[in-house]
């Protein structure tokens, strides 16, 4: 595996304008769907982006995807930023970075047979008829389909196969990287599995690397390498997936994790309930964002914003709970409150 990341994610932010008025229009503030995320992805490698909606998870992964620009930051695919290009560069990219979504339906046309939709890329790279026939044939058995079905039409296959054809669309032209946006929430849970391990053998024989954008933690925890976890567009927690899952630091993670514990067995005795709403990101609160819903605030985190600190090998979290224990300030009320304790 190179040491060299796939893909390098440098303080990106994104910021929308909201405006009030249509002809004299002024701006009432800007909402910081993601403010200052970095992260690194290293090729056959899986990072799982989580948080609740609206913590801004879906917004980096539309710049990933380079579909939107961003208002400061960076992404680099193989060490090169990916807003810069246009042309045949861009069309590159496009084939290098693919995305396989939640509802199968929003990447296949229901006019075309299965097989034209995966031709798709292949035609635009003027790949001859006799090689796109053998090349759909084969991706329709990789993703364990048949090759006589890409005649057939997308509503003459269920929920599960019609995921596995937006699968095979994205691997036509080679990607590097495939985001995943909540692939298997819209299937049947007797299905999500074998979606899960197929992705996972795939990724083993092609070496391509997955973004996964989910809620849902248990998917996380068998597919991602690597966990980021985001609050109010912000990394609140990172780490390698065993490192993360075995030892969750942030109150906020761990109020995820208490919603589902099925995702980390033995973990009850830390169970933390979420109270509330995620506040407006146009006005998020000051100093630690989730300070209105932490149950272990204090004085501080209202107007000091935490750093993310390493706390283990790897391992991320921006809490002032951490700074106290790093710097050896540990009072007693953050003992008592640590979740670390
Ligand atoms: Fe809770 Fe304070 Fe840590 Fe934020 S910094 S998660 S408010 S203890």
């Amino acid at each position: 595996m190179s040491d060299e990341p796939l893909l390098r994610v440098e303080g990106l932010k994104k910021h929308y304008r909201v405006t009030k008025g249509v002809l004299f229009s002024r701006t009432l503030g800007h909402v910081k769907a993601v403010d200052g995320v970095s992260f690194t992805l290293r090729a056959g490698e899986t990072v799982g982006l989580v948080g609740e909606s609206g913590c801004g998870k879906t917004t980096t992964s539309k710049l990933i995807l380079n579909l939107e620009a961003p208002t400061e930051g960076e992404v680099l695919l193989d060490g090169k930023p990916i807003h810069d290009l246009d042309g045949a560069e861009l069309i590159a990219f496009r084939a290098k970075v693919q995305a396989v979504f939640q509802d199968p339906w929003s990447s296949l046309n229901p006019r075309m047979t299965v097989g034209r939709t995966i031709a798709e890329s292949l035609i635009v790279n003027g790949w001859t008829q006799e090689r796109i026939k053998a090349r759909v044939s084969d991706l329709l058995v990789q993703v364990g389909l048949r090759a006589e079905q890409a005649t057939q039409y997308p509503h003459e296959f269920s929920g599960g196969q019609r995921q596995r054809i937006a699968l095979a669309a994205a691997l036509a032209s080679h990607p590097k990287l495939i985001v995943l946006d909540e692939p298997i929430s819209a299937l049947d849970v007797s299905i999500r599995a074998q979606m899960m391990n197929l992705l996972k053998d795939i990724q083993a024989e092609q070496n391509v690397a997955y973004l996964l954008v989910a809620h849902d933690l248990a998917t996380v925890r068998h597919m991602a390498d690597h966990t980021v976890v985001m609050y109010l567009g912000k990394i609140v927690e990172q780490g390698p997936t065993e490192s993360l899952f075995r030892d969750v630091r942030h109150p906020y993670t761990k109020a995820l994790f208490s919603a589902v514990l099925e995702a980390r067995p033995g973990a009850a005795a830390d169970e933390i309930e979420l109270k509330g709403e995620v506040p407006s990101p146009l006005n998020p609160p000051g100093g630690c964002r989730f300070h209105p819903r932490c149950p272990f605030a204090f004085d501080r985190c209202s107007h000091d914003e935490p750093d993310l600190r390493e706390v283990s090998p790897g391992h991320n979290v921006a809490c002032h709970l951490y700074d106290a224990v790093e710097t050896g300030k540990t009072s007693d009320a953050v003992r008592a409150t640590s979740p670390a304790s």
